[in-house]
């Protein structure tokens, strides 16, 4: 067979072909600086027994998982799924995860070069008063984000259909007039989820089946952009769902058709790791400090020196493609989404949709 019938994918329709070149990401959902996006969340009806009698519940179409977060050597974003509870074997029996995790079982070494770093800059550093606090803080959070291995937070994928609109607020629509859509898939920690979730809340809605309306501001800073968006549940009325019964029904024929397979394409944290493999990456990435542990036992002078003549505020790895994800470490509350009142929240709602 020639390469070109093994390779060339076969396209037949113009039109999805330059969607698909021109979303390089598949099917994530990405932030855009100084845009408005409209989204709608999707779910499906199902039958639950309440008290003993049947009832129609709402159930959103969302995946999530416990993902680590760390920096290589060369100072870039990485991650992974935690393989805690993972139990995979091959073909032939070989196991390829045995429910540990090498990422967790390294968290501990992680805080101790954290402390060993940072007692050393505050040993070293010969400034007083508020600049020596200045640096330090930022010494801190450098540190922080530069941990090789991170606790796994809990993220959520969740199926969304983004309309297409014109950045203002203005949609697109398609050529019978109805609103233009894409499926995509939203990555949110679970405390941007949480504050979503209470925010809907606020105004009388519930998460599935809402639209919202996300805001990001034209900064260069792609921390910015993501850390001060804003978002803001729309007035039911006003709600394209409700105004175009259409678009729903188009919406709920592609959710039923949507499938999680082949999600790594987009999210490679979803691609997994065996155990081997996150074994040898942890210890590539902690040889010099494991080295530096063996020493210090028979050596009570040694010093770990991976880091010595790294500036300690160069700028950490930033993760600028997800929404929700606080780029300057999980613990830093300052970066998670402001949220406007619910009186802002509906003035929003109603400039956002207009067509
Ligand atoms: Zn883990």
């Amino acid at each position: 067979m020639s390469f070109v019938a093994v390779a060339g994918k076969k396209t037949t329709d113009i039109r999805e072909f330059i969607r698909d070149a021109s979303n390089t990401g598949g099917i994530r959902y990405r932030p855009e600086k100084g845009k408005k996006h409209l989204i709608y969340i999707p779910y499906n009806e199902v039958s639950v027994i309440r008290d003993g009698e049947a009832v129609k519940s709402k159930e959103i179409i969302a995946i999530s998982g416990g993902i680590h977060e760390w920096e290589s050597a060369d100072g870039k974003y990485r991650n992974g799924v935690c393989l805690k509870g993972v139990y995979q074997q091959d073909e032939v029996g070989n196991i390829l995860n045995d429910g540990t995790c090498p990422i967790c079982d390294k968290i501990g070494d992680a805080w101790d070069i954290y402390r060993y770093r940072y007692e050393n800059e505050e040993r070293n550093c010969t400034l007083t008063g508020p600049e020596r606090e200045e640096y330090l803080e930022n010494v801190k959070r450098s540190f922080l984000t530069g941990r090789k291995a991170k606790e796994a937070r809990e993220y959520i994928y969740l199926l969304i259909a983004q309309f297409r609109t014109d950045g203002k607020g203005g949609v697109e629509t398609d050529e019978e007039g109805m609103p233009a859509y894409d499926l995509r898939v939203m990555k949110m920690s679970a405390s941007r989820a949480e504050a979503i979730e209470q925010q809907l809340a606020n105004s009388g809605t519930e998460f599935a089946g809402s639209e919202i309306t996300f805001e990001y501001p034209n900064s260069d800073d792609p921390r910015l952009v993501v850390s001060k968006s804003t978002s803001a549940p729309v007035f039911p009325d006003h709600m394209l769902t409700r105004r175009f019964p259409k678009v729903l029904e188009s919406i709920t024929e592609d959710v039923n058709k949507f499938s999680w397979e082949g999600i790594e394409k987009s999210f490679g944290e979803w691609n997994g790791m065996t155990n081997a493999v996150a074994e040898k990456l942890m210890s590539e990435m902690f040889e010099k400090w494991d080295e530096y542990k063996r020493e210090l036992e028979i050596n009570p002078d040694a010093k770990y020196l991976e880091y010595v003549g790294h500036r300690a505020n160069d700028k950490p790895a930033l993760n600028v493609s997800d929404v929700g994800i606080p780029d300057v470490g999980a613990e830093d509350k300052s970066d998670e989404v402001k949220i406007p009142d619910v009186n802002k929240v509906f003035s929003n709602a109603k400039a956002s949709i207009e067509i």
